[in-house]
């Protein structure tokens, strides 16, 4: 089964944000999807805006690529500090992270 079929997303436009609060630093979520998740010189991750900038404002979002769909996945259920939050676009609902249901 598919991640998508899974989380019954039925590829709808989904997003990615961090609660940098709770980051440990590891960068376990750059390894997997560099392109979506990046370690500053503060020691904390990131989410990577379009033009692959670090988007730092507290609660920034970021759309997750079809194509790194499972990366960006997995980064959220393998982060040791339960920080990795993705959420559909439409009503802000929470699909894969600790507030996912
Ligand atoms: S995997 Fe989670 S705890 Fe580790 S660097 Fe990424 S956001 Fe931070």
């Amino acid at each position: 089964m598919s991640v998508q079929q899974e989380a019954g997303t039925g590829g709808e436009a989904l997003e990615v944000w961090i609660d940098q609060d709770l980051c440990t630093g590891d960068g376990i979520c750059a390894q997997y999807a560099p392109e979506v998740f990046e370690l500053d010189i503060d020691g904390l991750a990131y989410v990577k805006g379009a033009d692959a900038e670090m988007l730092q404002a507290p609660g920034a979002t970021t759309p997750v690529p079809l194509p790194l769909l499972t990366d960006v996945v997995d980064s959220a259920r393998e982060c040791p500090g339960e920080c990795i939050h993705v959420r559909r676009v439409s009503d802000r609902v929470e699909v894969y992270g600790p507030d996912a249901e």
